[in-house]
C-alpha cells in the first residue's frame, strides 16, 4: 500500500496484535476446540480460521504470542513512540480489541507485586522519568475519561464536561480546566494512576456503567529546554592531550513541547442494538461514533491521505494533534484465543488490518 515507506515501516502507524493466553474457564470449556487463531511470530502473520479446513492470514507489523512478556511487548509498541516523545514529537499507544482480552492488562498494569507486570503506562513513565532533567523539564500528566462523548477528569471527577479546544494557528489541542499534576517521580505516577482508577471505578458505579464502555487517556506533557543537552559547557582534548573547555556562553534556551498519550479504548464488542434501549442503546452509539471515527483516522493516516476527518467524534478530536504530521501512532489490538468469540476477533482484526 502507499502507506509503506523505504524503511518497510507501515505508514505512521504501526500495528501490533496481542493474543491473550487461554483462561481457566476457556481451558475448561473449550478443552476439546482448537484456538481460532494460530500465531506465527517470526513471519509477523496471524492466521483465523474459518472452519476446520480454511483460515484466513494476515500480516501485522508485530505479532505477540500468548507468551509474550511486558516488557518485550513495551519494547515493540510503545518504547519508540516514548523515544520520539523525548525528541520532541506528539505520540499515541492505542489498545483496541473486545473487552475482556487485555487491553487494560497491557496499559494499565501496575505491577506492585511483581514488577514484571508492569504494562505500558508504567514503563513508558520509567523511561520519561530517567531521561528528563529535573532542573530543565517539567512534566505534567493528566488522566481523563471519555463516556458518552463527554470528556471527565479523573483527578477531579466532578469535572465532568471537559471542553476539547483546538488552537486555530497552531492546531494544537488543549483542555482547559483540566487537573495537571507535575510530576518528579514515580511514586507519585503510581498514586496518579490509583486515584484516577478509584474515581472512575466510583463514578461509573453511579452512572451504573462499566469501565469497558468508556474510554480512558492518560495525557503526559513533556516540556523540555533544549539547554540541558547539547548546550552546556564541555571540555574537549587538542592533539597535545590537554583539555580545553569550551563554553557556550549564555544562550537563551529553546522550549520543545511534546505530549504523549496512551488510550485504552472502550470494548470493540457489538452491543445488540435490538436488545436495548434507552440509556445502554445512547451508550453503544456513542461508542460506536468513537470507534468508527477513529477507524477512519488511522485508514487515512496508513493512506497517508492529507485529510484525516478528526471532526466526527472527541475522541479523534482529542487526538488531532497526535496524528499525521510527525507524530507517531502505534496501536496494539488485543485478541483472545476462544473459538466462542471469533466473530469479535476477526472484526478486531480487520479494524487493526485497516490501519496498515
Ligand atoms: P480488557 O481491558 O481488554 O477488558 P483485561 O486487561 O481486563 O481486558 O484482561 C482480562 C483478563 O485477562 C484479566 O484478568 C487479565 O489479568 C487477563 N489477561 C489479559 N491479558 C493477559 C496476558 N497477556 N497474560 C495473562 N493474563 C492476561
Ligand atoms: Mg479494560
Amino acid at each position: 500500500k502507499s502507506g509503506k515507506d523505504d524503511s518497510g515501516v507501515s505508514g505512521r502507524v504501526r500495528v501490533a496484535v496481542r493474543l491473550r493466553p487461554r483462561n481457566a474457564e476457556e481451558l475448561a470449556a473449550d478443552a476439546d476446540f482448537a484456538d481460532c487463531v494460530e500465531l506465527l511470530p517470526e513471519l509477523k502473520r496471524l492466521k483465523l480460521r474459518k472452519n476446520n479446513w480454511d483460515c484466513e492470514t494476515y500480516q501485522f507489523d508485530e505479532v505477540l504470542t500468548e507468551t509474550a512478556s511486558q516488557k518485550r511487548v513495551y519494547e515493540v509498541v510503545a518504547k519508540p513512540v516514548v523515544e520520539s516523545v523525548l525528541e520532541g514529537y506528539n505520540g499515541t499507544v492505542m489498545a483496541y480489541g473486545q473487552t475482556g482480552t487485555g487491553k487494560t492488562f497491557t496499559l494499565g498494569r501496575l505491577g506492585e507485586e511483581d514488577c514484571a507486570d508492569r504494562g505500558i503506562m508504567v514503563r513508558a513513565m520509567e523511561d520519561i522519568l530517567a531521561d528528563i532533567s529535573p532542573e530543565h523539564d517539567t512534566l505534567t500528566v493528566s488522566y481523563l475519561q471519555l463516556y458518552m462523548e463527554t470528556v471527565q477528569d479523573l483527578l477531579a471527577p466532578e469535572r465532568d464536561n471537559i471542553a476539547i479546544v483546538e488552537d486555530p494557528k497552531t492546531g494544537d489541542v488543549s483542555l482547559p480546566g483540566t487537573t495537571l499534576v507535575e510530576l518528579k517521580d514515580q511514586k507519585s505516577f503510581l498514586e496518579l494512576l490509583q486515584t484516577g482508577e478509584a474515581n472512575r471505578f466510583a463514578s461509573n458505579t453511579k452512572l451504573n456503567t462499566e469501565s469497558s464502555r468508556s474510554h480512558a487517556l492518560l495525557l503526559v506533557n513533556v516540556k523540555r529546554s533544549a539547554k540541558n543537552k547539547q548546550e552546556k559547557d564541555f571540555v574537549i582534548h587538542n592533539e597535545n592531550g590537554n583539555s580545553v573547555h569550551v563554553s557556550k556562553g549564555h544562550r537563551v534556551p529553546t522550549i520543545r513541547k511534546s505530549k504523549l498519550l496512551i488510550v485504552d479504548l472502550a470494548g470493540s464488542e457489538r452491543v445488540d442494538k435490538s436488545g436495548h434501549e434507552g440509556h445502554q442503546l445512547e451508550e453503544a452509539k456513542a461508542i460506536n461514533l468513537s470507534l468508527t471515527s477513529l477507524g477512519k483516522c488511522i485508514n487515512a493516516l496508513a493512506e497517508n491521505s492529507p485529510h484525516v476527518p478528526t471532526r466526527d467524534s472527541k475522541l479523534t478530536r482529542l487526538l488531532r494533534d497526535s496524528f499525521g504530521g510527525t507524530a507517531r501512532t502505534s496501536l496494539i489490538i488485543t485478541i483472545g484465543p476462544s473459538p466462542r468469540h471469533r466473530g469479535e476477533t476477526s472484526s478486531t482484526i480487520l479494524f487493526g488490518q485497516r490501519a496498515m
